[in-house]
């Protein structure tokens, strides 16, 4: 595609190009944020003003059956199984990906020290999104039982960070920072062959990258549903559990939505059997609802076509940024080779910020992530070949012109 008129052209072949009229878009905005936070599904207004004027407003507390809010987590994610491979009944939308994360790492230490008390070792990686790492920390404060948080970088690689006293690999499939994707039934066959559990943090891969966690054999994996599965800020997140662990132990945020029977109302917890004893509380019912709009869209796509598509665009992105941008300090961040990248790309300059800013003033919305990173998400849902083209000429211009060193873009507002 070397001209404005080529990508209007492969807009105009594109299957998923259809799917763009299910999504509400301001106009004049470039949107490459995807990843970061999805945008509004056209159905979202409509079934917020159900839920909230008839299933609250008229059906008050009887909507907890009628309305079906009781079952929203497990039938919600049972659709979202199907975006990552998971069987009927093994995924539950509930609370944040931090929180699930704290659950799925608290029952594969659990699952460890029965099988190989001697495994002392949580093994990430050192640019893991910040939370994974936190979340890990936390566990090992609270548990006073020698963990360690083992992290791979340059200096060492995740074959040498595997070893007997492994426990448990937590890694995300595709880096939030880089776009570099894993190859997760390879990885899921290393950790197992050194006896380590492996869990997936699947935050910037389900609905933009074919995920298949049945088939990689994986053990725990926990998501968010804000980004690209369009379901929201702040939208309640996901966990699934390999059906082998499930009924195994229970997960230790015990409240009464995991019981068995809750309005038995009995004074000793009993955990409910299968993947509901992974909830905790009363679910966000008005968000959650929500939550189904975004999952629709990406259920009526072609997983095939949108992995496609998304390698297409970022093909593109990279092509024009390096032809027409040359001459600028900007470095490549992200994997080239399609089976190592995910679905946005990353690009450092010295002063990414202040770039960014600018692209923003001008409409093209991607973000920042330290160090002088320029993230850019290419989601096929929304996104066509000539946004790609015409987001490439306002980077050009905005670089050109040096409008970015204008004051107004370096100051830093609370969130980047
Ligand atoms: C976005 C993201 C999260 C977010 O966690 P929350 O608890 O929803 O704030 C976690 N992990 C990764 C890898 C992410 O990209």
């Amino acid at each position: 595609m070397h001209t404005r008129a080529d990508c209007l052209q492969a807009d105009r072949q594109d299957p998923l190009a259809p799917l763009k009229q299910l999504f509400d878009l301001p106009p004049d905005v470039i949107y490459l944020d995807g990843n970061s936070l999805g945008v509004l599904p056209k159905t979202a207004a409509a079934r917020a003003a159900q839920v909230i004027g008839q299933e609250w407003g008229n059906g008050l507390i009887r909507s907890w059956n009628t309305a079906g809010w009781f079952e929203l987590p497990a039938r919600l994610g049972d659709k979202l199984g199907q975006l990552i491979g998971a069987g009927q009944g093994q995924v539950v939308v509930t609370d944040t990906t931090s929180l699930n994360l704290f659950k799925a790492l608290a029952a594969a230490l659990r699952i460890q020290q029965q099988a190989a008390p001697q495994r002392r070792v949580i093994v990430s990686e050192r640019d893991n999104f910040p939370t994974d790492l936190y979340m890990i920390q936390g566990m090992i404060d609270l548990l006073q039982q020698g963990y360690e948080l083992r992290l791979i970088d340059d200096n060492l690689p995740l074959e040498q960070a595997l070893d007997d006293s492994t426990a448990a690999l937590l890694l995300s499939h595709v880096n939030y920072r880089t776009g570099a994707m894993y190859d997760m039934a390879a990885v899921t066959a290393q950790a197992h062959a050194r006896g380590a559990l492996a869990i997936w943090d699947l935050a910037h891969a389900a609905g933009a990258v074919p995920v298949d966690v049945t088939g990689a054999n994986a053990d725990f994996a926990v998501g968010c549903t804000y980004k690209y599965l369009n379901a929201g800020p702040g939208a309640p997140a996901y966990i699934w559990v390999a059906p082998r662990h499930t009924d195994r132990f229970w997960q230790p945020l015990s409240g009464w939505w995991g019981h068995q029977r809750p309005f038995d109302m009995t004074a000793t917890y009993e955990p409910a059997g299968g993947i509901r004893r992974y909830l905790c509380g009363t679910q966000p019912i008005v968000s959650l609802s929500l939550v189904e709009c975004g999952l629709d869209v990406s259920l009526a796509a072609d997983m095939n076509e949108v992995r496609k598509k998304s390698l297409a665009l970022g093909d593109l992105f990279i092509e024009l940024t390096e032809n027409r941008c040359a001459g600028h300090p900007l470095t490549l961040v992200t994997p080239r080779e399609h089976a190592r990248r995910g679905s946005h790309v990353s690009i450092r300059h010295p002063h990414g910020y202040a770039v960014m800013q600018a692209l923003i003033a001008r409409g093209v919305i991607g973000d920042y992530r330290e160090p002088e990173v320029l993230r850019f998400g290419l989601t096929p849902l929304y996104l066509g070949y000539a946004d790609v083209w015409d987001a490439v000429d306002v980077l050009k211009d905005v670089l050109d012109s040096e409008v970015w060193k204008q004051p107004q873009f370096s100051q830093r507002g609370a969130v980047t």
